[in-house]
């Protein structure tokens, strides 16, 4: 969050407001800024997509007055940073492209964009990649680069293996369109398929702020979206590709899947998938009515860390957590475990029937009788709770004081009077913790987070602001300000570790 007053660790989301103003991002967010000690504390406005000041620096006290003068200048600041080309523009161009002869497919590596040949001089002392296939125009997320900023690399890309899962796992299910919200190379992998499987039925809606794959789809299969703050850039035309997408086939067989970043803004996003859902119940109200189903549900893959898992009940509780850990490409440290490298955090919450989420024998997972879901290898049904507790794919103990199960490496503290890490100091916290919600502990020893800390130990400003050091969403978000909203160069920086 662009936050211009607020000090370390006290700010807090308060949400969507009618008549909040807007950044280049659509409607700005509410948060507050709470001082130690204090509830009540100034509200002001902060961009919804960028954490990172650098790259929207937009701030606003909520009882600011506004002069008629600073509204002008920022309408027409907004305007300014709308990207260089429309959707349509984009559509336009790319028509144009895949007519030009191999020798003259060209994209810009600098500018993330695909040129027409009139345009070469002007990038004359940028890195060009040639000869781009047709093939290859239908994967851009693997030409585009992941994008990235100063801090850590960014978009997390499915590894080929998860992404063939999800859409296994969907076809199974007898899902034949996609809501993909925040999942690029899930819809390339849909579209590619279809258009070389006759009989491969499946359609997708891709949903992402990230305005380079507006070259690449068309205002059918992509829309510009904000999923912190439910903006449609595209205004009320793309909104309604999105509700007539959703009401196709009287809402059957729509499933949304999403996979965000995980900057801690979880009421946010809730907030927006709420909403995609009630437009889902909406356009098919009459027939859910007439079925009966009144009370039906959107079906939706939330893919999300392990750690969120109270947060998103908290919003969902039709939602469960699934054990399937999620890999990512570009992320060595999130790859899958078994050879002694790290296991991924990341899983899918679902609010289908979990024995309905078969996971793949062949990786160890197993079917659980009791619990009637699948679990990892690790997973140990336990007598006492009665469910196969462990999060991460450990085996997990039970703890009889603190009559739950714990990971294998915590011990109880008499301190504290739970179960922590060994090492961990007994803080007495005086409010709950920022990240886990819990009290007991403060947000920089949440035991929650010690694994990931660890394992994205690229970031090397530890100590520093608000949630910033852990999580690689507020990166992602931040990055892909270059790609959408800024013309300059978009650097291909190595990552810092
Ligand atoms: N694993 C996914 C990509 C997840 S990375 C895949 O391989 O398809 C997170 C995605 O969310 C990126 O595509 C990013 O562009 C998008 N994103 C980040 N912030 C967003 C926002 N505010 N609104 C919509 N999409 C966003
Ligand atoms: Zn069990
Ligand atoms: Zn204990
Ligand atoms: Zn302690
Ligand atoms: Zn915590």
């Amino acid at each position: 969050m662009a936050a211009g007053g607020p000090g370390p660790g006290g700010i807090a989301l308060v949400g969507a407001a009618a008549g909040a103003p807007s950044c280049p991002h659509g409607p700005a967010l509410l948060f507050v800024k709470t001082s130690r000690g204090k509830e009540e504390g100034r509200r002001f406005y902060a961009c919804s997509a960028c954490r990172d000041r650098k790259d929207c620096n937009f701030f606003q006290w909520e009882d600011e007055k506004v002069s008629e003068a600073r509204l002008a200048a920022r309408e027409e600041y907004n305007r300014n940073h709308q990207p260089t080309f429309t959707h349509r523009q984009n559509v336009e161009r790319y028509k144009k492209f895949v007519l030009l002869p191999l020798s003259k497919r060209r994209f810009c590596q600098e500018c993330q964009q695909l040129l027409l040949p009139s345009e070469w001089e002007k990038h004359s002392n940028h890195q060009f990649l040639c000869d781009i296939s047709i093939a290859q125009l239908k994967s851009p997320s693997q030409f585009l680069y992941p994008l990235e900023n100063k801090k850590t690399n960014a978009q997390y890309l499915f590894a080929d293996r998860s992404c063939q899962f999800l859409l296994n796992l969907l076809t199974d299910l007898g899902f034949r369109r996609v809501l993909s919200v925040g999942t690029p190379r899930l819809h390339e992998m849909i579209q590619s398929k279809s258009s070389q499987e006759e009989d491969f039925g499946v359609r997708s809606l891709l949903l992402d702020i990230d305005f380079r794959y507006s070259q690449f789809y068309t205002e059918d299969e992509f829309c510009h979206y904000n999923m912190f703050n439910h903006h449609f850039f595209g205004g009320e035309a793309a909104h309604e590709t999105c509700r007539k997408f959703l009401y196709e086939d009287n809402g059957e067989r729509v499933i949304m899947v999403t996979d965000p970043p995980f900057g801690g803004l979880v009421e946010a996003l809730a907030s927006s998938f709420k909403k995609l859902m009630a437009m889902w119940k909406e356009t098919g109200k009459e027939a859910f009515s007439l079925l009966g189903q009144g009370n039906k549900e959107m079906p939706v893959f939330w893919i999300f860390p392990y750690f969120f898992e109270s947060r998103i009940l908290d919003f969902f509780p039709s939602f469960s957590m699934m054990d399937y850990q999620v890999d990512y490409d570009n992320h060595a440290l999130y790859k899958h475990g078994k050879t002694g490298r790290r296991q991924s955090p990341v899983r899918i919450f679902t609010n289908l029937t979990p024995s309905m989420i078969v996971l793949p024998v062949e990786e160890g997972y197993r079917f659980c009788t009791i619990c009637q879901r699948y679990v990892s290898s690790g997973n140990q049904h336990c007598e006492i709770c009665n469910s196969c507790t462990s999060k991460d794919g450990r085996r997990w103990k039970h703890c009889v004081l603190c009559k739950k199960c714990v990971k294998p490496s915590w011990c109880h503290c008499n301190n504290c009077n739970c179960c922590a890490l060994p090492n961990h100091s007994c803080e007495k916290a005086d409010s709950s913790c920022f990240v886990c919600g819990k009290a007991g502990h403060k947000r920089s020893a949440c035991p929650s987070l010690s694994r990931t800390r660890t394992a994205l130990q690229d970031d090397k400003k530890k100590g520093q602001k608000t949630l910033k050091k852990v999580k690689m969403g507020i990166c992602r978000r931040s990055a892909m300000k270059h790609a959408i909203f800024s013309r300059k160069k978009v650097k291909n920086k190595k990552k810092e570790t």
